[in-house]
């Protein structure tokens, strides 16, 4: 029988290569391990749902960062069924409402979070799901060769909820094929290979963390070091061990205290969001200095193969920072979304990671822009208007990595996919929600892409402006991107953090709006007046872009993925 493809991969890899390390314990998994820990967890599934047919089930798990967690969610793709993750850090209405919005045939967690699990059960819901508590893996199981079918391409996969930044979260059912195609898409774009280890410092119930971080190098082999939940001193320390005490690498014993943190191999590649860039350009300051040049060291190109930033946009003054830190280590920037996986990317030749793009549509992904204003397609070369302005346009995607629908929501799948008009049949266009404009590469920047040897980090760029809904303002019959008033604030020495959003307003329709958190340093007094922003961005921004309202606050909240509620916010602080 023909196997998935990711357990083909897997059974491919040196069975005594890492796959997966516990950072903080030191304890480590072999590739050569898992399939078998997968095949009996996919066999304590049938017993616990009484059948061996749960294909389609969907079955919620609740484990954290770890082998274990591998091993839970790749047993429910062998068994066909549907792997929903639940974040432990939700609370317990909000896993009810995805217990019962998914449907859960089941739902699994790990000793650590039986408690979670329990208080979870307790709430009402639709349908109780049968609760099977995991034993813990602990490893060394004899190398076997296993065998997992096949089923068909549109066969289950995986759901997961989006970040919930906009709305309630919307269940994303992405089918193994979908999944497969993302990871394809990945492996050739950003090359990981079996001598990448990767720093996990992100959640797993988003794209992110879950297809990015560990699905796709699973498939190449590499090594998957989890440090949850992220936190900046541990990070570094870990980067930092390699480039300490070189003479030194304990051969740790396998249950170990965790005075053994850090394990000592080398960190090869690291994808993260903004915001935690920013926490570990702000801690690197405070550490010792044998620790400042390390971490230096640990983060140069030579080492950290691939540093990339996503989930929301990268303040240009972080991937400066980023790079001064690092003697050049410029982020790559990429867009994607729970629905499409990542779409587009910056490449992997340095001068391919031009400040504000988000690069090419990703190997496989057909990207096209549709006017805001016209509705119809920017054609190449006609990214201006007859008045020389640029062309602003809905980012529109289709290919195998796209998602086929929202789970039983057929009236918002119907609403977010278009057909084209050129009558082909590569199928329905999926609107992204998000708006950007195309621009050519200029010379200088982006030089190697004209002749890139790869086949799709070529021709015109693309530069997210922000979501349709929150990030693009209409002040004046003006269209302002909240992202380009930020990119130009964050810039400012007195700014620290801000949001830049739509205030209703009575004479302009919306007016640009800007919270604001101030730097201490730059602003030890902590005033900074609406007239003192104005002085500091004229020359900056087009007057009307310059943000009529501020307000400075202490705090901007943020979701797990470090992304802004604009809606709320905007409630929140201007009510
Ligand atoms: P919800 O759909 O529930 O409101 P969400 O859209 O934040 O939440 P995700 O699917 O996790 O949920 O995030 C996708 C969104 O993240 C994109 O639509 C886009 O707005 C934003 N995004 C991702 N990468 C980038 C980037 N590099 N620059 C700007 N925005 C980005
Ligand atoms: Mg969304």
């Amino acid at each position: 029988l023909p196997r998935l493809p990711v357990f083909e991969a897997i059974s491919r890899h040196d069975p005594d290569s890492t796959v997966v390390i516990h950072s903080s314990s030191g304890r480590r998994f072999k590739y050569g391990e898992l399939l078998g820990d997968v095949r009996k967890t996919r066999n304590r599934l049938y017993e616990a749902a009484g059948r061996d047919d749960i294909d389609g089930e969907r079955i919620a798990f609740l484990v954290e960062n770890s082998y274990d967690y591998v091993v839970t969610f790749l047993a429910i793709l062998a068994a066909k069924s549907i792997a929903v993750p639940l974040s432990p850090a939700f609370p317990a209405p909000e896993l009810q409402y995805i217990l019962n919005h998914s449907e859960a045939l089941m739902l699994l967690s790990s000793a650590k979070f039986a408690p979670k699990a329990h208080e979870v059960l307790k709430t009402e819901l639709d349908v109780k799901p049968t609760y099977l508590q995991l034993s813990k893996f602990q490893g060394g199981a004899p190398h076997e060769r296993v065998t997992l079918e096949k089923t068909g391409p549109g066969s289950a996969g995986l759901m997961l909820y989006t970040s919930g930044t906009t709305n309630r979260p919307k269940g994303v059912l992405l089918s193994q094929s979908v999944i497969t195609a993302q990871a394809r898409s990945l492996l050739h774009a950003w090359e990981y290979s079996p001598s990448d280890h990767l720093l996990h410092v992100l959640p797993l119930h988003h794209i992110h963390g879950t297809i990015n971080a560990l699905f796709t190098p699973l498939f190449s082999g590499s090594t998957i070091e989890f440090l949850f939940p992220f936190n900046a001193d541990a990070v570094w320390k870990r980067l930092a061990a390699p480039f300490l005490t070189p003479d030194q690498t304990p051969d740790r014993d396998p249950d170990s205290s965790p005075s053994s943190f850090p394990p000592r191999e080398k960190i090869t590649f690291f994808t993260v969001v903004p915001t935690v860039y920013s926490r570990l350009l702000t801690t690197h300051k405070a550490l010792p200095l044998d620790m400042q040049s390390a971490t230096r060291t640990a983060i140069s190109p030579a080492n950290l193969r691939l540093a990339i930033s996503g989930s929301a946009a990268l303040p240009t003054p972080i991937k400066r920072a980023w790079s001064d830190l690092s003697g050049g280590n410029v982020l790559l920037e990429r867009f994607g979304m729970t629905e499409v996986g990542m779409a587009l990317s910056c490449g992997l030749d340095v001068a391919d990671r031009v400040d504000g793009s988000v690069g090419w549509p990703l190997p496989g992904v057909e990207a096209r822009l549709v006017d805001v204003d016209t509705h119809t397609v920017i054609e190449k070369g006609h990214e201006r208007d007859a008045d020389g302005r640029e062309r602003v346009g809905e980012i529109q995607l289709r290919g195998p990595s796209i998602f086929a629908e929202y789970w039983r929501n057929p009236e918002a799948t119907a609403k977010e996919f278009v057909e084209s008009k050129d009558s082909d049949t590569r199928g329905l266009w999926f609107k992204t929600g998000d708006v950007a404009v195309r621009r050519p590469v200029e010379n200088g920047a982006g030089r190697s892409s004209a002749n890139s040897q790869k086949d799709w980090a070529r021709g015109d760029m693309y530069f997210i402006l922000g979501r349709r809904s929150a990030d693009i303002i209409k002040s004046g019959g003006e269209k302002v991107s909240a992202l380009e008033v930020e990119r130009e604030m964050l810039a400012l020495p007195q700014v620290a953090e801000v949001a830049v959003l739509a205030v209703p307003s009575g004479k302009w329709g919306q007016k640009v709006g800007a919270v604001v958190i101030l730097d201490g340093e730059a602003v030890p007094e902590g005033r900074w007046t609406p007239l003192d922003m104005r002085r500091a961005l004229k020359g900056r921004l087009a007057g009307y872009k310059i943000p009529q309202v501020l307000k400075v606050v202490k705090h901007i909240p943020r979701n797990a993925m470090g992304k802004i509620n604009k809606k709320m916010l905007v409630k929140d602080v201007f009510a």
